[in-house]
């Protein structure tokens, strides 16, 4: 993780002291600066939670959604329940809403203030996730931006952006993908990547093998 000095100046700006993330980074900062902490073996630390625990624990999650209709239901009314029955938690007060993709209904996740995310099932948040880029253009042109991450809606799609904040996080739940019905819970979990999560990509279909 590096420090961006411009953004923890529009967190101080907007009086946001409480966000968790500028904590940490105030105080990896602090630690670097003072020889106390190695950059390099938070950043396989981050890395860990970027890239191996946190997007898996909302693949599992999706997967199971897709293959049980009663948990899935469990997940769109109540997610926090819904997660923590899978084993995942460790959110600090905030509530988990969890939104539905389908042919008619694309959902985008932002945080237009800061970077609230949901750690607990997707890890850290991608760099470009923070940037103020997608903070503003999510809300303004969202179609826009996800033409850019390749991903061209059809117009009749309605798309739904929603605004995390301190107390809600929001996760996606993508559509499943064709083609996929004879995929265990987890080879389904394997396919669902963290950007089909936060609604700028779709999960792919899985490459058929056809002649064997
Ligand atoms: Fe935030």
């Amino acid at each position: 993780m590096t420090s961006h000095p411009s953004h923890a100046h529009e967190h101080a700006h907007q009086l946001v002291p409480s966000d968790p993330a500028l904590r940490v980074k105030a105080l990896e900062s602090l630690l670097v600066e003072k020889g106390l902490v190695d950059r390099a073996a938070l950043d396989a630390l981050i890395d860990t939670y970027e890239h191996k625990i946190g997007p898996r624990n909302g693949a599992r999650v999706v997967a199971r959604a897709w293959t049980d209709p009663a948990y899935k239901q469990r997940l769109l009314t109540n997610a926090d329940n819904a997660i923590a029955e899978l084993g995942y938690g460790g959110m600090q007060g905030e509530h988990m809403v969890v939104v539905e993709n389908t042919p008619k209904v694309h959902n985008l996740i932002v945080c237009t203030l800061c970077s609230c995310y949901p750690w607990a099932v997707l890890g850290l948040p991608p760099v470009w996730y923070k940037s103020a880029p997608y903070r503003s253009r999510s809300v303004l042109d969202p179609r826009g931006v996800l033409r850019e991450f390749g991903l061209e809606l059809a117009d009749d799609v309605e798309v739904r952006v929603w605004d995390s904040t301190a107390d809600v996080r929001y996760l996606v739940l993508p559509e499943r993908p064709a083609g996929t019905d004879r995929l265990s819970e987890g080879e389904l979990a394997a396919l669902v990547t963290r950007d089909s999560m936060i609604g700028v990509a779709k999960v792919p279909a899985p490459v058929q093998e056809r002649h064997r």
